[in-house]
């Protein structure tokens, strides 16, 4: 980048400067070219009305000094005078163009490259009374060697500048990178970086990522760890019991309780190792493609009609109510989180107890909600409990078969569904749990 900058501002101003000879070389010696041609035409007019060879010595030494050529050209192209060269020895004048023009004009001018390396010659002609022609000619630089003459200062100008532009691209890259080795070095201080106005919505975006990413490295971490630790209770009993019973201890009975002990451990096992697959899966999953028309009534219906059996087990009365609705989803992540939301009515219930499930149409939003008359969560465990493995009770949550994962799932499936969650619960009267799904995720029409 440092390189990259320094080389841009370099070749700027390489052609900068370049761009800027050229140009006030052409402009110089367009000034020089119309200053020369109105020198010569002040001359030829001056030298007119006398008539050349007339003019007084005085007046030709002064005009040889200036480097003046004066020429006079008769009507029929001969040169009757030239101030430089024997007359003689010259050839005809008369197609000479700025002869020509002051036959027809009255004057002329022209420019032609000289027999000297660089210059250039430039004429004025006057046609006099007597029809021969006037013509003051004297030389001057050509625009090469104008620009050869510039070379040195050029040269020279352009190392300057190529040196500030080696410090001011320096100066330039240091504080426009320095912020960001700043925050690179010290991901954890981003705000302490000394950063420019233009870099601080991306200094913002990059500690949110950051912070996201550790909080989720935290997050996975402590993870592993309550998993490691829910799994050693189980273990723990399997390994007991089985070895109870190798060591011959455990006859009969006791070897029937054992062995059941140990069904039960190895259920727990599973259940548990299932949540968190399936929490790992949802983790990794940011939005299922393509989703499907899913009848939302229906599927609450054969969820409740499926758990029926458990609601009994637990002497709750599970109903339910609503009418038909539909929203865009995946079909099996739903039927988890109606299933889940509905055992944990069933489980934190009372005996004679109740839940109603209820799908419909709300403030033209779908929703979906488990209400039940059972224990309640207490209000500072109400925001808690859709954390991984939080539990207000744990043993009663084990003594049911929980596995504290099952609102964590919830939430990720409200999640993916882009819809919202909501709960109202009061210690020993019960909770209510509420999904809206998003108006551009429901197709809804009372069917
Ligand atoms: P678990 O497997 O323990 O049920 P969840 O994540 O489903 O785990 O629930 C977390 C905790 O929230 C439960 O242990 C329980 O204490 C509480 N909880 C969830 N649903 C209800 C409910 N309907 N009534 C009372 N408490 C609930």
């Amino acid at each position: 980048m440092k390189k990259k900058i320094n080389k841009q501002l370099m070749l700027i101003s390489s052609i900068a400067v370049v761009i800027t000879v050229l140009l006030m070389a052409t402009v110089f010696y367009h000034i020089l070219q119309a200053q020369v041609i109105e020198d010569l035409r002040v001359y030829a007019y001056m030298l007119a009305p006398s008539g050349i060879p007339y003019g007084t010595e005085t007046d030709q030494n002064r005009l040889n000094k200036d480097g003046m050529r004066i020429t006079v050209i008769g009507a029929d192209g001969s040169v009757l005078y030239e101030s430089d060269a024997d007359v003689t020895a010259m050839d005809n004048h008369l197609e000479r163009p700025e002869v020509q023009e002051a036959i027809q004009n009255g004057e002329g001018q022209t420019v032609r490259r000289s027999s000297t390396m660089g210059m250039n010659t430039f004429y004025y002609t006057v046609l006099l009374d007597d029809g021969s022609v006037l013509r003051v000619a004297r030389e001057s630089h050509s625009i090469w060697s104008i620009l050869y003459q510039s070379l040195p200062v050029f040269l020279v100008t352009l190392i300057l500048l190529l040196i500030v532009c080696l410090v001011l691209s320096r100066y330039l890259t240091k504080s426009l990178v320095s912020p960001i080795e700043q925050m690179a070095a010290d991901m954890d201080h981003i705000e302490g970086a000394n950063v420019y106005e233009e870099l601080v919505p991306f200094a913002e975006t990059i500690k949110a990522q950051h912070e996201a990413i550790l909080s989720n490295a935290n997050m996975r971490q402590e993870f592993t760890a309550n998993v490691s630790h829910e799994l050693k209770t189980p273990l723990a009993a399997i390994s007991g019991y089985s070895e109870l019973i190798e060591s011959g201890m455990a006859s009969g009975q006791d070897a029937v309780r054992f062995a059941s002990g140990i069904h039960q451990s190895a259920n727990r096992l599973l259940t548990l190792i299932n949540d968190t697959i399936r929490l790992s899966e949802l983790d990794v999953m940011k939005q299922v493609e393509p989703f499907e028309e899913i009848n939302l009534y229906e599927l609450a219906r054969d969820s409740v009609e499926m758990l029926q059996i458990r609601a009994d087990e637990h002497g709750v009365i599970l109903s339910m109510e609503g009418s038909p609705c539909t929203v865009r989803g995946d079909k099996q992540m739903l039927e988890e989180l109606i299933y889940n939301l509905c055992d944990n009515a069933i489980c934190y219930n009372n005996i004679g107890g109740s839940v109603s499930v209820n799908v419909g149409i709300e403030a033209g939003q779908t929703i979906l909600r488990v209400r039940d008359t059972g224990i309640g969560i207490p209000k500072e465990s109400q925001e808690r409990i859709f954390e991984r493995f939080y539990r207000v009770d744990k043993s009663r949550s084990k003594s049911t078969g929980g596995t504290g994962l099952g609102l964590a799932i919830v939430k990720h499936i409200v999640a993916v569904h882009d819809a919202h969650i909501s709960l109202v619960s009061e210690v020993g009267r019960g909770t209510e749990i509420t999904i809206t799904f998003s108006n551009q995720n429901q197709s809804c029409a009372a069917l």
